[in-house]
């Protein structure tokens, strides 16, 4: 075995393997990352722009003549100029499927009676304002930009405010620009990593405060967006991809293979592949095809970091001992590649998404096929969903009460207010039935 080949271990009731537990628990956010995080967000809420721009400088590729942080209409313009006429079908094909999604998953206004004539609901206003990170550390993620602002778009956000790094020239891939553009985008902004959390958090005089950034990105990103929770919503812990396939011998040993290498090729060395199978021989012949197409793969250095530390092959003796493996890893992408597939695939309850099936691979989801790909990692998904429509709204309880309401519920009123020593509360209550 070499060191780069992922290693086969078994899983069972009896002895639980110490490497399977350690891969488990892989913490959300990076240690190193989160002190760094610290710093950087202090000095922006101090500095403003100009510790803004002096990070894009240190930690993106941004040039130190680089002194706008806005892209341009120019520079849009340019970008629309540059992109292939093969993306821009491409990228209008995503978006309308995207949006399509969305529509379908906006929940109406809804009322109910309330016992004595009044009513009770809900009703969804859109955001004011909401920021979106678009990584482009490893590879430029133009299909981020359709995955989170599409959804603002269809949300009626009216500000919709995207923050991407700047490269070496001080420019933004023309890719990830055409797609901002599509989905809506209102201003955009060259500046990567903690320093562009940093200022959608707080504001600066150039990059207006926003009321909740979404987004994926690296351990940087997702470090900082945990430090300035409060100060601004947010989506969920997005950090380095992750994919777990359940499959048994039905399951052709170089998909399965592909589709461990799809979320290992990210780039930072922090993502993670888990195969949990029934069969043995299905573990050793992905092993195999582990190896051999990664030689064909363009970023193979960032894929064998992962094959050499991030990629597990676990054997399990029967499907409830992988479906629990399965929902112990909480995965932010899970494939099931099994005989009866959706009905497997009920019993999984801890994934950001499930792909059910030997037609569904992940990079559907990643580029094309409506949900959005903003998905929970790090064990998060027990417990976080991934990005949706409504994720773009706001919740407003409605409650709209008769006389004969309020005197219904009055004693309770009365008797909470006592308990918790708050009279003015039960006086609001009665004060109003005495007249
Ligand atoms: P990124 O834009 O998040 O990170 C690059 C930025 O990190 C740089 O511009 C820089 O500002 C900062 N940085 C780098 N080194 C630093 C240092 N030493 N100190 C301080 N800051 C530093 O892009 P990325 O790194 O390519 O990460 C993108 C990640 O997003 C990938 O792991 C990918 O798997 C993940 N992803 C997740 C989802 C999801 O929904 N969970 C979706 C898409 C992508």
């Amino acid at each position: 075995m070499k060191k780069t080949d992922a290693p086969i271990l078994k899983y069972s009731a009896k002895g639980r393997s110490r490497k399977i537990e350690d891969f488990l628990l892989r913490p959300p956010v990076e240690k190193g990352a989160d002190q760094i995080a610290r710093q950087v967000l202090e000095d922006i809420r101090e500095n403003g722009d100009s510790a803004v721009l002096k990070y894009a400088r240190q930690f993106d590729r941004a040039p130190q003549k680089m002194v706008r942080l806005r892209v341009s209409d120019t520079e849009m313009a340019e970008a629309k100029k540059a992109v292939d006429a093969d993306f821009k079908k491409a990228a209008k094909e995503a978006h309308k499927r995207i949006a399509q999604f969305a529509v379908a998953g906006l929940r109406e206004d809804w009322r109910m009676p309330s016992p004595q004539g009044g009513w009770l609901g809900e009703k969804f206003v859109p955001l004011d304002r909401v920021g979106a990170y678009i990584p482009g550390g490893a590879a430029p993620l133009a299909s981020t930009a359709l995955m989170t602002l599409t959804l603002a778009q269809v949300a009626g956000v009216p500000e919709l405010v995207a923050c991407t790094p700047a490269d070496s020239v001080g420019k933004v891939n023309p890719y990830i620009l055409y797609a901002l553009d599509l989905a809506g985008a209102t201003e955009i902004y060259k500046v990567g990593g903690i320093q562009a959390i940093g200022a959608m958090a707080y504001g600066t005089k150039t990059i207006g405060k926003v009321q909740k950034i979404v987004g994926p990105g690296g351990p940087y990103v997702t470090a900082a967006k945990r430090l300035v929770y409060g100060d601004v919503a947010l989506d969920m812990v997005a950090g380095p991809s992750e994919i777990a396939v359940l499959a048994d011998d039905s399951a052709d040993p170089a998909h399965v293979a592909a589709d461990l290498l799809s979320q290992a090729e990210h780039g930072t060395g922090s993502e993670k592949s888990l195969l949990v199978t029934t069969s043995e021989k299905l573990a050793k012949a992905v092993r195999i095809e582990l190896a051999e197409q990664t030689k064909t793969l363009a970023r193979k250095e960032p894929v064998a970091k992962v094959l050499e530390r991030g990629c597990i092959l676990a054997v399990v003796p029967d499907m409830e001992k992988g479906i629990e493996l399965c929902n112990r890893f909480a995965p932010e992408h899970m494939e099931v590649i099994t005989k009866r597939a959706e009905s497997v695939a009920k019993q999984i309850t801890c994934a950001g998404a499930i792909f059910i099936g030997p037609w569904t691979p992940e990079s559907v989801g990643d580029f094309a096929a409506g949900p959005s790909h903003v998905l929970p990692t790090g064990g998060t998904a027990a417990f976080f969903s991934g990005l949706t429509v409504e994720d773009f709204r706001r919740r407003v309880s409605l409650i709209h009460f008769k006389k004969n309401d309020l005197k219904e519920t009055a004693s309770v009123v009365e008797a909470f207010g006592r308990v918790e020593t708050l009279d003015a509360h039960a006086r609001s209550a009665t004060i109003r039935l005495k007249r």
